[in-house]
């Protein structure tokens, strides 16, 4: 049994001074090779695959716009295309798609989808937050196309995860955790503690303050992570991982460094193999210091794989966590964890 990758880089999905940038992967890509994982061919999604989650118009719209007006800005956040966008987003979800396929078949233990454009801020009908198609979403979608009843996809990019969370806001087939940095002004917006109470348990929302980190972390995967999926019983697990939650990324404040990183994937992958035989596929989302998605990608790697953490990245926050306690309190009494 193994591990499996794809790694979709898109490098013609750059736009000018943006953060988004196939460079996020450069310090990656030639350490592939020593994580002990087998690389796997990403095959496109197709229209009907990627339909899963968007909405037909929506996928019209966006192969129009790419293909006849790119290269240019299609919302606020800023969110980009290029001639290519539309060839590279079918891509980055047919590299979510073959990881899952992987896992599902047998043929791997596990899997990591490394794919941009991202996915998570992708909405059944609108591209946002630097995503075009909801990755994660239309692998969850497909793993119950192939028979799943359950599946739950837990987020720890530094941002919520809305595009997930609308695409099942209302299927009792996902359940759906995001772990993020929560305060006035910080993209998206949405992520409330309470933003969902006709699927309390079902769709959990852990907004963090600003440098929330390896040990804050830990007590949310331990009081929160655990009896979500204890309580819902999926039967694979996606993770959103995004390496924006580390201390150093330039677009945001969280407190994360590699070895909480190492923590945090080690712990899900534990879950993964007490409830759902072992089957999960992280698929990544953000991540915009190229050091920290290298070191990240390497520690959830050695996780997935069963080796020691090696090369300690010596990246340890400098800054003090705040205490959640309280917080994490809030959250298990809102949704009746116990
Ligand atoms: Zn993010």
């Amino acid at each position: 049994m193994t591990t499996v990758y794809t790694f979709v880089k898109s490098p013609k999905h750059v736009f000018p001074d943006h953060p988004e940038r196939p460079e996020r992967l450069e310090v990656l890509q030639p350490k592939l090779d020593s994580f002990h994982a087998q690389a796997l061919d990403a095959k496109p999604a197709s229209r009907d695959e990627v339909s899963l989650v968007h909405k037909p118009q929506l996928v019209s719209a966006l192969e129009r716009v790419c293909r006849e007006e790119a290269p240019g800005i299609i919302d606020y956040a800023p969110t980009y295309v290029t001639s290519s966008s539309f060839d590279d987003a079918l891509l980055a979800a047919g590299g979510a798609l073959t990881c899952t396929r992987a896992v599902l078949r047998g043929e791997a233990t596990n899997a990591f989808a490394i794919v941009r454009p991202p996915g998570h801020h992708a909405e059944p009908d609108r591209a946002m937050g630097f995503c075009i198609f909801n990755n994660v979403a239309i692998a969850a979608r497909d793993a119950l196309a192939n028979g799943l009843e359950r599946v739950a996809v837990i987020d720890y990019d530094a941002h919520h995860g809305n595009g997930t969370q609308a695409a099942f806001l209302n299927d009792e087939r996902v359940a759906f955790l995001s772990a993020h940095q929560f305060q006035p002004g910080f993209y998206p917006g949405a992520g409330a503690l309470k933003e969902a109470p006709h699927a309390k348990k079902r769709i959990v929302n852990v907004p963090l303050p600003a440098y929330a980190g390896d040990s804050v972390y830990e007590q949310v995967a331990d009081k929160i992570f655990r009896p979500f999926v204890e309580s819902f019983k999926p039967q694979m697990i996606f993770v959103s991982v995004g390496f924006d939650a580390h201390w150093s990324d330039p677009i945001t404040s969280l407190g994360l460094s590699s070895a909480g990183y190492f923590m945090l994937a080690q712990k899900v992958i534990a879950l993964a193999e007490e409830f759902c035989n072992g089957k999960i596929v992280f698929v990544l989302e953000g991540g915009y210091d190229p050091v920290n998605v290298a070191n990240g990608a390497e520690a959830t790697f050695l996780a997935l794989t069963k080796s020691p953490r090696r090369n300690e990245a010596g990246d340890l926050s400098p800054h003090k966590e705040p205490d959640c306690e309280s917080l994490i309190e809030e959250i298990r009494k809102w949704h009746g964890f116990s």
